[in-house]
């Protein structure tokens, strides 16, 4: 036996399991050419940012396109951020908004799949296995260093101007003999693993980065730490390992671990691992006092997934939003494909843009209110009591009540060649749908300014008394046309634009008042359809409700 593995059998005395034990137990996956397997990797902080779904989806979208796997792997390795129940809130978020996971987490407790497990805190035997085999091979070795220590060299570093790290002539253990090191470790002294890098300090890496192109980097000369002294792998041990074993080939992540890639190469390589396909996506950012700066969990609400299905934001209207920052051709293959679903486009990863996106709510608005009006009204109901239950009892209630009514208030106006697009998420919806509702209904009687209270009295007395329920559209405003004399309001606009003087006002007016009188509002869609669904009863008495209003005034 070598002093490496002395060392190795001395540090892993209890590791009983080799690297083959684990390649046979996951072995490579039997997919067709072509097909990826990407992963998500969050940590269980009980919070899914924004960002975090905008990459699941953008690894869902990968291997959609030709098929795969996407799994989802918890990165629980530094305990001080984990919460209790920290899985569901990622589950929930990438659940709520479409993204489907095939493996890992399911739920809070379930995983499912053959890789597993897929909590990196339940897979410390592994992590050891594989650093037990590079210690052997002379390629990793246990530090003694302090804290305190490392700090002492760092201000050394930095006096003399010196790059910063454990490397070279600064790492102090790399070469300590066997014998030290045994007496050390018997004596109960902790101590990390750290690699033995065969990094040269002016070496060169260069990688092609699925999204940012070819990438040149130094090298990784760097002892850096693969095992903390509780035995926990560090980020970057656990990715090889991980993404390794499970057999990832696509690695779709943030652009803040580019800086890392050069040790993470270095790392698959030692272990003789193939390096994955490396992607680097730029955040999500936020327009803040004129510069740019990354959505913060702790300023946005919006930063949040939850946030989205609290305000009650469709999952395709979240998704489509993404689209558009994840490839800027998405708009245009909308307007050329308004019927098709959003999952027919095919994003490319390589037409990502390299720096952050901005992230912009009043678009999300936008995106939003064109993907509500394209839904059928059974859809939109359908959605909107599904929030509804979750966000505001009362409001489900009188959508339940009488489920025909409610999808009918939706179908009005829908459907055409140009929908409306009064909503942008469903909490929008109650002050939408607000005169619908006797519980819901606020009476606002402001006329515009050159009408006055007796014309409206006027007007709306003429009105109930031609008012047909059953009338169709023409008939209904012809009605509205032939009750205007009696107040002297012109029935043709164009008749009174003409000489305005000559009359107290149009046609247009006269559905003016009626429309208050029944909605409280100066614009809704088609009145027509609205009054057949208010029904007869309902409009004769807000109809008088008014009258009784404006006779008050006069
Ligand atoms: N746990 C890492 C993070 O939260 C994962 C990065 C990766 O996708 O490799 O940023």
């Amino acid at each position: 036996m070598t002093d490496n593995q002395k060392l190795a059998e001395l540090v892993f005395g209890d590791v009983d399991k080799t690297p083959e034990y684990y390649e046979s137990l996951y072995p490579e996956r039997q997919l067709p050419e072509g097909a990826r397997v990407t992963r998500l990797a969050p940590s269980p902080t009980g919070y899914l940012h924004i960002g975090g779904l905008f990459m699941g989806l953008i690894n869902r979208r990968m291997v959609d396109a030709n098929g795969g796997v996407f799994f989802l792997r918890i990165e629980d390795t530094d305990s001080k951020r984990e919460v209790d129940g920290g899985v569901e809130a990622i589950v929930t978020g990438l659940h709520d908004f479409g993204i489907i996971i095939d493996e890992g987490f399911v739920d809070n407790d379930t995983e499912r799949g053959n890789y597993g497990p897929y909590r990196q805190s339940q897979r410390a035997e592994i992590y050891h296995c594989f650093a037990k085999k590079l210690m052997a091979e002379g390629l990793a070795y246990p530090c003694f260093c302090t804290e305190e220590c490392l700090a002492d060299v760092r201000a050394k570093q930095e006096a003399e101007k010196e790059r910063t790290g454990y490397y070279g002539k600064y790492a102090a253990c790399r070469q300590l003999p066997f014998d030290e090191v045994k007496r050390r470790i018997d004596a109960g002294e902790k101590f990390v693993v750290r690699l033995r890098s065969p990094g040269k300090p002016d070496g060169r890496i260069t990688f092609d980065d699925g999204i940012k192109g070819k990438i040149e980097l130094p090298e990784n000369d760097e002892d850096f730490v693969l095992l903390k002294s509780d035995g926990i792998p560090t980020y970057h041990f656990a990715h090889a390992v991980d993404d390794h074993l499970m057999r990832t080939t696509h690695i779709i992540r943030g652009d803040e671990w580019i800086a890392s890639v050069p040790k993470h190469i270095q790392l698959f390589r030692l272990l003789g691992f193939k390096v994955p396909k490396y992607n680097h996506a730029a955040p999500i950012m936020k327009e803040d006092n004129g510069g740019k700066r990354k959505l913060s969990k702790r300023k946005d609400p919006e930063a949040a997934v939850s946030y989205y299905a609290e305000q009650g934001y469709p999952a395709d209207s979240v998704t489509e939003y993404l689209l558009t920052i994840a490839n800027s051709d998405y708009e245009d293959w909308r307007r050329a494909n308004p019927d098709l679903p959003h999952t027919k486009f095919k994003l490319n990863i390589k037409k990502m843009s390299a720096s952050g996106a901005l992230f912009d709510i009043a678009k999300l608005n936008d995106v939003s209110k064109n993907v509500i009006s394209r839904m059928s009204a059974e859809r939109v109901y359908d959605l909107l009591l599904g929030w509804a239950r979750q966000y505001d009892r009362q409001f489900a209630e009188l959508l339940s009540r009488d489920a025909g009514f409610a999808r009918g208030i939706f179908a009005i106006d829908r459907g055409g060649k140009k929908p409306r697009k009064d909503i942008a998420k469903w909490s929008e919806a109650k002050d939408y749908c607000q005169y619908f509702f006797d519980e819901l209904y606020r009476a606002d009687y402001t006329l515009p300014e050159h009408i006055s209270a007796a014309d409206a009295v006027t007007i709306l007395r003429a009105y109930k008394a031609v008012y047909n329920p059953d009338d169709e559209r023409d008939q209904w405003f012809d009605k509205i046309k032939s009750i205007c004399p009696s107040a002297n309001f012109c029935p043709e606009v164009k008749t009174y634009k003409a000489d305005p003087d000559s009359y107290r006002g149009h046609s247009g007016d006269a559905a003016t008042i009626i429309r208050m009188a029944l909605t409280g509002r100066m614009n809704t869609p088609d009145l027509c359809a609205i009054m057949r669904l208010l029904g007869t009863e309902r409009v004769n008495a807000r109809i008088d409700s008014a009258i009784n209003f404006y006779e008050r005034l006069v």
